[in-house]
């Protein structure tokens, strides 16, 4: 399959864009949609919203998740908020505001008719969640409450303490399981989809694997929905959930779908450092905790006494001094190379001298204990009960570490993949936030996609299946992919080597972050490109999985998890080589200003980069969108 990358941006003013597609775009009437059946894959923000959504308006929707309950998605963990473009605090937002400071914020990458949607459904998503009964945070008088996340000089971040994610999923869950008591959504859950079907070059189904019985199954449906989350785990070490992987867009990208951007990750800045080389999860202190928290390093890298007894002048309030109009807010990539920058120069602290400090006690002599506490509780308790250290006495050590990710399957302005019915939301499509994601806004996407874009977008799709069957899932490419699926896991069980699929992960994630991580150089890159497939090599004749495949068996899940890391950590390095320059969460070394700051190469670099699957992972070919921009204009990115 040939690939061809079409937008679908709406014509029109950027502003009428999405009124424009709205008013024109097909429709299916409210008898016909009960003849759709469309499958959704992961039950996250993304995931519910559409689900619950798409069965309102009288679709047939089965949904999809390897968790036991739809609550357990990664998006449960989401802690500082989500942005919304209300300007309830009158400070000078607005839709434009919030889609420049998103465009800005991911460093001129992203696609701008998507990007503007985006802010303007932000608003919203707030009424829809306020309406489920999500208790976002009020002020006295009743108001929404709203704090700043970085890259942005306005509040406009909705929270409810440190669990939004939390909050929010209940609500979209709750919307779901109305309609799987309706009897219009059919839930599956312990089911891990293995592979997506394509029929006459058009998806036509998945194959899972029942993850308590090991039993191979074909579905058929008129679409395909994945939302099925972000691929940070491929670095091992990372905020993510322990379950978090990507082969359920690997596969899909293996069977047509572009995967954009792969070397668009971010590193967030403030997690709790590693601590040891066994370490097998990383946890996040959330973003919002920046806004009374200051970040700052001994200037003395011989420095030895505790934090507290450092006299002021002899700290350096690093991100304060860089870059004084953004401060404590800088945006993830930029206050994560600076923390870098400060660990490498020998000014870490902690026992590994791995972070640097994290401190309330300005907050506190300013605000007093108590509204610092009621901000901030819960996450000052997970870090009291990981670290045993109490930040309201010590300040807390934070290092960046992998989090989330901009890249993921390339869509079009319908959210639909290059394989024609095959649609993605949230986290696992690569549209909104170019090479850098702003705090707070992963769930205001996701959430956008799931209850206010695909809704529209798939429309059109399925008004051209009307009075077609759903495809015949004994059509012989079902059986087919469910052979192919059969035999790989049976491939994994077979091999009787001497590691398990943990050591693989570890050793390939070490690699990654190594070469592919915060800093990139051509040099390191093709190191990786070279260790990678040997280690992959070395996976297939020495992997070791243990139990069978009837049961549950949870080292055989990741057996097939890391094999697909593997492609994709070769795909994110050829990525991030080709790349000649430097833009937000992607920094290469040969490209940076005499300030050290990310150099982009708006000449040449000016699209997205989707690739197309060769059947070799080492040859993946190359295609670019090109990104044009009507209203906003190149600019550096200054936060100074
Ligand atoms: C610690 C942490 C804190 C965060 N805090 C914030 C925040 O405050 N604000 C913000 O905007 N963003 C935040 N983020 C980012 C945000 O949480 C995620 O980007 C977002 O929740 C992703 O939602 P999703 O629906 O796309 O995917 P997920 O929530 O990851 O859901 C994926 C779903 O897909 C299913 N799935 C995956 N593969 C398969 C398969 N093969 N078969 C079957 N099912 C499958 C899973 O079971 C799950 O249901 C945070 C991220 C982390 C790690």
């Amino acid at each position: 399959m040939s690939i061809t990358l079409d937008s679908k941006i709406p014509e029109g003013p950027l502003a009428d864009k999405w009124g424009n597609y709205i008013a024109s775009q097909k429709l299916v009437n409210p008898a016909n949609k009960r003849k759709f059946k469309i499958i959704v894959v992961g039950t996250g923000l993304a995931g519910a919203s559409a689900s619950a959504t798409l069965a309102e308006l009288g679709y047939q929707v089965e949904a999809f998740t390897f968790h036991d309950s739809p609550r357990r998605a990664h998006s449960i963990a989401a802690q500082g908020g989500i942005n919304a473009a209300k300007n309830y605090q009158g400070d000078g937002d607005s839709v434009h505001r919030l889609f420049y400071d998103t465009v800005k914020g991911g460093d001129f990458r992203g696609r701008e008719a998507n990007t503007y949607r985006l802010a303007e459904v932000s608003v919203n998503i707030i009424d829809q969640m306020v309406a489920q009964g999500v208790p976002f945070a009020r002020e006295y008088g009743g108001m929404l409450a709203n704090r700043s996340f970085g890259g942005a000089q306005v509040s406009r971040t909705f929270y409810a303490r440190g669990q939004t994610g939390q909050q929010l999923l209940i609500g979209a869950y709750q919307q779901m399981s109305r309609q799987v008591g309706l009897g219009n959504i059919k839930l599956w859950n312990r089911v891990e989809m293995v592979d997506v079907v394509n029929v006459d070059g058009q998806c036509a189904g998945i194959v899972t694997r029942d993850l308590l019985t090991g039993t191979f199954e074909s579905h058929s449906a008129h679409a395909v929905v994945l939302a099925t989350g972000g691929y940070g785990n491929v670095f091992y070490l990372s905020t993510n959930a322990m379950n978090c992987n990507a082969s359920a867009a690997w596969r899909a990208h293996r069977r047509g779908a572009a995967f954009a951007n792969p070397c668009y990750t971010q590193i967030h800045p403030t997690c709790i450092p590693q601590a040891d080389d066994f370490q097998s999860k990383l946890t996040l202190m959330s973003e919002s905790l920046r806004n009374d928290g200051r970040i700052w390093v001994p200037k003395d890298p011989d420095e030895t006494r505790r934090a507290r007894e450092v006299p002021e002048d002899e700290r350096d309030y690093y991100l304060e001094r860089i870059y004084p109009s953004f401060g404590n807010l800088a945006p993830r990539d930029v206050a994560s190379r600076a923390a870098k920058r400060a660990v490498d120069n020998g000014q870490g602290v902690g026992p590994l001298k791995n972070g640097v400090y994290l401190d309330f006690s300005a907050a506190i002599e300013r605000l007093g204990l108590e509204v610092v506490w009621e901000r901030y509780s819960n996450l000052f308790e997970m870090y009291e009960r990981i670290t045993g250290e109490d930040p309201r006495e010590m300040p807390m050590r934070i290092y960046p570490a992998s989090h989330y990710t901009m890249g993921g399957l390339w869509v079009d302005y319908e959210l639909q993949t290059t394989v024609p019915g095959l649609f993605c939301a949230g986290e696992a499509n690569f549209s909104d936030h170019g090479a850098n994601r702003l705090g707070a806004s992963a769930l205001m996407q996701g959430l956008s996609d799931g209850y206010f874009v695909l809704p529209y977008t798939i429309a059109p799709y399925l008004s051209e299946l009307l009075n077609k069957p759903v495809p015949d899932a004994s059509h012989e490419a079902f059986s087919a992919a469910e052979a192919e699926a059969k035999t790989r896991f049976e491939g994994y069980l077979s091999i009787g080597g001497t590691r398990t699929p943990d050591h693989f992960h570890r050793e390939l994630g070490r690699i990654i972050w190594d070469y592919c991580g915060m800093e990139r150089t051509e040099q390191g890159l093709e190191k990786a490109l070279s260790e990678i497939p040997a280690l992959h090599e070395e996976f297939r004749k020495d992997l070791r999985v243990t139990g069978d495949g009837n049961s549950i068996n949870q080292t055989l899940e990741k057996a097939g998890r890391i094999d697909d890391f593997f492609e994709l950590g070769m795909l994110m390095c050829r990525d991030a080589l080709t790349r000649e320059e430097s833009a937000g969460g992607h920094f290469r070394a040969e490209h940076q200003t005499d300030e050290g700051e990310a150099l982009r190469d708006d000449e040449n670099f000016a699209h997205v980069a989707a690739w197309e699957w060769s059947g070799d992972p080492m040859a993946p070919v190359r295609h670019e969108e090109p990104l044009e921009y009507e209203v906003v204009h190149f600019a550096t990115r200054s936060y100074k």
